[in-house]
Formats: structure tokens, sequence, C-alpha cells
């Protein structure tokens, strides 16, 4: 052989040996080679009004509204049909940090947490050597959930507990002032309407800018941020609600938005808002994007500022979006249809996912946990339901599944709002369920309820390739309602076997901790016993499994 042909052989391999030893992270340099893994959950956030998914504003259709995450997804891949496994947070964020369906996870009410058997992505990043981090915003993220798992630190960007009892004290005084009753309960409601006129990004940025300076490069880091700020009230920074509805002259604006009689009257079931009202409403909710998005965009510089940009996985999502009377509702967490479950979905891995490339194929909220932890090489969630998203970005091998929603709202206004869906890439099935007593375990039993003004059983089969906005059911009589169905059947029985074959702690051990330790704070500050009862009803039992949707 001769030398020059030699040296070129042996030259290729070396190089080819160098590669594999970077992505290994066999090499040394910051993080021993490993990259860097953020991943953000803005919650509420429709997929249908961000730029890169084709959004323009109604009333300023020149504003680019996310510029920043638009900037994201032209370095990544964009996932163009990814589907929540729910319409709140609770649920969405336990299937995202899990890996699992909703029905494997069970943290599906508020008395529930992830089960201390589940391992959980903090958890996995931990254990493969990594600084973990994660800051949140909204009531349901706290660590009474079972959220804080895995994490080096946990923090909440919410008003300081101390803050939050002030304010709490001066609402009590106002019910006491105008003669209604009011009592310890009176700090839970008040921390959920709280979330709503809190204004959080800017802290979520100052605890995340913090994290990334403690950051020396000896070990990689996972940092999770949750932005809450598109969640309703609708009350964006000054200036931005002008930016985004320059000729508005009504007087709606988005204070109060899901408990104002003036938008939707719930004792007659009725909205009463008008077409232009809804419209600024909807514009106030691009402006509460474009202050989050500019915020987003701050930690993306810092990275870039820091020269990790180029060592770090960025991972974009939605826990669920947020519906503006689409089906007859607003807010969230009453129906299942695609304005609350669709999610936006955006990947960027340094050197791996090809820029700008879209995914047409339907993945589920609970496939990001395997992929982030695929591409970092930090090694699976075991119990995983959801799949690596790699093959799909890769070009490989994929066999496509359904996704399944669930919404288990009970208690509420005393009427139960139980439902599930199923998605392939062309159906939807949505189906709804009454409670009807409880079996000899003590759980409450399901049992599908009938509409009102058919008279057949309350289950619609919506054909999303000739009706994309799940509007006209198709006839039980169509080949394709049975199609549908034989499909859901399918994808349901192997989520039961998924759930069936999980271990599961006690239902005791199940329960999340009666009082999160901010509730604690709060009611010593207001001079209460640390065991008084803040939910006045007793812990709500689990449901027996939904009647699977087969012939
Ligand atoms: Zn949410």
């Amino acid at each position: 052989m001769k030398r020059s042909r030699f040296v070129l052989l042996f030259g290729a391999l070396g190089l080819g040996l160098l590669a594999l030893a970077f992505q290994q992270g066999w090499l040394g340099g910051s993080g021993g080679g490993r990259l860097n893994v953020l991943l953000i959950s803005i919650d509420s956030l429709r997929r249908d009004h961000l730029g890169v998914y084709g959004h323009r504003p109604e009333y300023a259709p020149g504003v680019p509204v996310s510029p920043n995450i638009d900037a994201l997804a032209n370095e990544g891949v964009v996932f163009d049909s990814a589907w929540s496994s729910s319409s709140w947070t609770l649920p969405a964020h336990s299937a995202l940090m899990t890996g699992l369906s909703d029905r494997s996870h069970g943290v599906e009410m508020d008395d529930f947490r992830i089960d201390p058997l589940r391992e959980t992505l903090a958890l996995k990043f931990q254990q493969a050597g990594y600084s973990t981090g994660g800051f949140f915003s909204g009531p349901y993220l706290d660590p009474k959930y079972g959220f804080g798992k895995g994490f080096d630190v946990y923090e909440s960007g919410m008003i300081s507990p101390e803050e939050l009892a002030r304010a709490v004290k001066r609402y009590a005084g106002q019910l006491e002032a105008s003669g209604q009753p009011h009592g310890p309960q009176v700090i839970r409601s008040f921390r959920d309407r709280a979330s709503h006129w809190d204004r959080t990004s800017e802290r979520i940025n100052r605890k995340a800018l913090g994290f990334l300076e403690r950051q020396d490069g000896g070990k990689p880091f996972f940092l999770f941020l949750h932005y809450f700020d598109v969640h309703y009230d609708y009350i964006p920074p000054e200036g931005l609600a002008k930016k985004f509805d320059p000729g508005y002259t009504g007087k709606m604006d988005g204070n109060n938005w899901y408990f104002r009689p003036d938008v939707f009257d719930r004792s007659e079931g009725k909205r009463k808002i008008g077409e232009r009202d809804l419209g600024h409403v909807r514009a106030l909710y691009d402006a509460e994007l474009n202050g989050v998005d500019d915020h987003i965009g701050r930690i993306f510089a810092a990275l870039k500022k820091k020269g990790l940009w180029d060592r770090t996985i960025v991972m974009l999502v939605a826990d669920h979006g947020d519906e503006f009377f689409e089906h007859g509702f607003l807010g969230h967490r009453s129906t299942l249809f695609r304005e609350l479950t669709s999610i936006p979905m955006i990947l960027r891995v340094p050197g791996a996912t090809p820029p700008g490339k879209r995914i047409p194929e339907l993945v589920r909220i609970y496939d990001a946990a395997p992929t982030l932890l695929d591409y970092a090489g930090a090694g699976p969630i075991e119990d995983a339901e959801g799949r690596s998203l790699r093959p799909l970005v890769e070009g490989g091998a994929w066999e496509p599944r359904g996704v399944i929603s669930r919404i288990t709202h009970y208690g509420f206004a005393g009427s139960p709002n139980i439902r599930d869906a199923w998605r392939n890439e062309r159906y939807t099935v949505v189906r709804r369920f009454l409670i009807d007593g409880q079996d000899d375990r003590g759980r409450l039993q399901v049992r599908q309820a009938i509409d009102g003004q058919t008279r057949r059983p309350f289950l619609y089969v919506f054909d999303r390739r000739s009706d994309p906005g799940e509007h006209t059911a198709l006839d039980p009589a169509d080949p394709r309602f049975r199609e549908a169905m034989q499909g859901f059947c399918r994808d349901f029985q192997a989520a039961e076997a998924h759930a069936a074959a999980l271990k599961h702690s006690s239902l005791e051990n199940r329960y999340a901790p009666d009082k999160s330790q901010e509730e604690l704070t709060i009611l010593s500050q207001l001079g209460y016993a640390e065991d008084t009862d803040l939910s006045g009803r007793k812990k709500l039992a689990p449901l027996t499994p939904f009647p699977p949707p087969c012939p």
C-alpha cells in the first residue's frame, strides 16, 4: 500500500473515531462532551398562535408574535401533529415528566401526585450526572405533586408566600366587610386566582439565568422552565396590547377572564361576549405570548453569550391550549377538542436536527422525555409508554400510533366532566361519561353518558381531513366511523395493558400531601394551625377504568 493511501485511510478512521468519541462523551471539555438540555413548557399555549405554525395576528398581521420561538424552529425540527394527554396542567405535565399517558401515571385529579415509584425525566438526568434545575410558575407544578423529584433546585417563580398571605388577608377583610362568609379555605381559591394576575416570566428568567451562571462546565445541565403568563388572565405588559390591536376602541380587557358574567353566563351556559371583543381578547393572548417569547429570547441570548448554544439541546412544548368558544366554552379543562389538546413541539439538537424540517406524523406529549433522554444519552425511563422521536427526525422506521387524551374533572360546581378523546393521523373520537355510584372497592364507577339531544351515547367521530376544526360529527353508519372506532379500540387496549403492567404504590402513597410548603407558610402567616383544613372535603376516590370503545 502506498504511503499516501495508508495515511488517507487511517486519517479517515481517526476522524470517525474522534466524532464518535465526542458523541459518546468520551472526550473532555465542558460537561465531559455531553450536551446540555433545556426543556421549555409554555402553559396554555395554542399551537395555532405561533408564527412558525402559520399564525398572523388578526389586527396586526405584520407584527411577528413569536420571533424567538420561530428562530428556534428554523434551526430545529417542528412537529406539526403533536398532542397533549389532557387539557389542563397537572396531568399534562405529569405525562411530560414521566413519559406515561394519563391512564398510566394516574395524576388526573387535584388529590393525586406522581407515584413515588415512577422515574422522572429530571431523575434520569440527575442519575446520569447532570446538574438539574427547574423553575415553575403555576400552582399545579408544586413539588407536592412530585415534580421536584430529581431536581437539585426546584423553585417557584410565583409571588412569595409572604406577599400572598398579605393579599389573602386583605381579601378576607373585604369579604368580612361585605358580610360574606370566609375561612381558611379562601387561601386555596385565592392562590388559584392570584396565579391568573401574577406575572412570572421575569422571575423565572432571573432564576434561570442565576442557574446558568452557577454552571462551571464540570457537569452538563438539565434546565426545565415553565412559563405561565400566556395562561389567563390576559393582562400583557404595558404597550403590548396596543401593538396587537391598535384600532380597538371597546371596553373589554382580559382581567378575571374565566369568571366574568359579561363574557360567559354560567347559569345559562351562554356566551355573552361579542365577536369584536373576543377578537380583542385573542389579541391580548397574542400580546402575552409575545412577552413570553421575549423572555425566552433572553435565555437563548444568554446561552449564546456563554458559548453554550451549540452544546445545548432545546425542546419547546405546551401542556395544552386554550379555547375561545370554538366549541362553546372558554379557558381550558372543559373539553378535549383540538384547540385544547394540539400543542406546539419544537426540537433543536446541535448537529443532529435538520434545520426547518417539518414532521407530519402524530406525536404525543409523553414522547418528549424519551426523546430528550435518547439524544442526551442519559438512559431511558424504564416504564415509559412514550417513544423517542429520533427515528422520525432521522427518517428511520416508524410505526404510527394514536393518542388518547383524558379529563376527569368532577366536583366542580357539582357537575362531573369526564371525557376521553382519541386521535390518529386522520380521525378524532370524543366520549363523555358520568359517575354512577361506587364499586365494591370504593372506586367511583364511570359509565357512558347519553347525549341529551340525540339520545345516543355521547360519542362523536370527526374526520379531520375534511373537518380539521372537529365540528361535524360523522354518522354512526358511515364506514369511517367504524374505522376510527377500531383504531381507538386498539390503542385503548394497549394503554390499559400498559397501566396494568405497572407497579403502583398503595392509594395512600399516591395522594398528594394536603398542603404545599407555600400553603403552610401562608397558614402560619395568618395565624392558623398547621393542620387547618384547606380543601373542605374528603379526598376524591379514584375512578374505575373507562368502558372500552370496542365492539
Ligand atoms: Zn396548564
